[in-house]
């Protein structure tokens, strides 16, 4: 299939070499063009400008923020500039507001956009073994599956207005930055008090905490790898601010978020923004005088 790819940071470009090893026919756009190097040597196509990206049949974005995603459809050379009219997919991590903006301004323009975020780090995006949140129209969704297939292990179709997709990424980032944090907390606590973290850690992930979130990030926080960053800092934040925007406007409290922002806000301050989310362990062992 023509495919259009846009954004190849840490996850688009493991998604989109898997899309070209798995036989499609790739065009990649990235802001910095030096990283579209690699997959045209892997037999992608450079587009010179987002709209020049959309000529085939589909339309993938993978971006930082909304302000990149609303560079890339709304610019002067973006998406909708484009004559062509391929299903959009965006599988950043975006606000609800802007996929409710984005499903109206390509119905507008007569194209077909659908939501459809990730769960799993680069390593899993590298694998093949993403989680894909979609939502969008049903026969749209049907399109989309043989390639959400090649990008992930298990596709979960949410709902048919693309932004239900956004709000189950985004509660799934509140909980696992909860997740961290508790972790944190405990790991920090079972220290000052004797207690090898990692004595803790085989106690939790051996009987009620087995769940992956606690495997990979107990193992991460043990080992202290926050550098170099699978998930960025600034980017969490800039979710746990996405899901803060979406509480307010849903107007659903969500207190214990309020500590999560402020715990990832003090890790960047002090940290620097290469750091992973998870380097807010360091902040919870430093506000223990450890
Ligand atoms: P990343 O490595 O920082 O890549 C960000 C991409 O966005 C790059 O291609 C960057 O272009 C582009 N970009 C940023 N600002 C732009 C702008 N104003 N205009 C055009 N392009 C712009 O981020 P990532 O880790 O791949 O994450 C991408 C998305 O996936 C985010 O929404 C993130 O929340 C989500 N996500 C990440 C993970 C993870 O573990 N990393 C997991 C699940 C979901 P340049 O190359 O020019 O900077």
């Amino acid at each position: 299939m023509e495919i259009g790819f846009i954004g190849l940071g840490r996850m688009g470009s493991a998604i989109a070499g898997n899309l070209i090893k798995a036989g499609h026919d790739v065009t990649v756009w990235n802001r910095s063009a030096e990283k579209t190097g690699a997959l045209v040597k892997a037999g992608a196509r450079q587009a010179a400008t987002p709209a020049d990206a959309a000529s085939g049949k589909i339309v993938f974005t993978m971006l930082a923020n909304d302000d990149a995603v609303e560079r890339v459809v709304f610019g002067d050379d973006g998406l909708l500039a484009s004559a062509a009219r391929p299903i959009h997919v965006s599988m950043s991590t975006i606000s609800v507001a802007l996929a409710e903006r984005l499903t109206k301004a390509h119905a507008a323009s007569g194209g077909d956009y659908v939501s459809a975020p990730v769960f799993g780090r680069p390593d899993a995006a590298v694998a093949g073994k993403l989680a894909v949140v979609a939502a969008g129209a049903a026969e749209t969704l049907s399109f989309c599956d043989p390639l959400f297939a090649v990008i992930g292990h298990r596709t979960f179709n949410v709902g048919a207005e693309p932004k239900m997709a956004n709000v189950v990424k985004l509660c799934g980032n509140f909980m696992i930055m909860a997740a961290i944090e508790s972790l944190a907390e405990s790991m920090t606590l079972a220290a000052k008090n004797g207690v090898e973290k990692a004595t803790l850690l085989e106690v939790l992930t051996n009987t009620l905490f087995g769940a992956p979130v606690y495997q990979t990030y107990g193992d991460i926080l043990l080992h202290e790898r926050f550098e170099p960053a699978g998930f960025a800092a600034p980017l969490g934040l800039k979710d746990m601010n996405l899901a803060d925007a979406a509480a307010l406007a849903s107007k659903a409290p969500m207190p214990f978020l309020s500590v999560l922002r402020v715990q990832l806000l003090t890790t960047i301050a002090r940290h620097g923004e290469a750091v992973d989310w998870s380097a807010l362990a360091k902040v919870v062992d430093e506000n223990s005088g450890r």
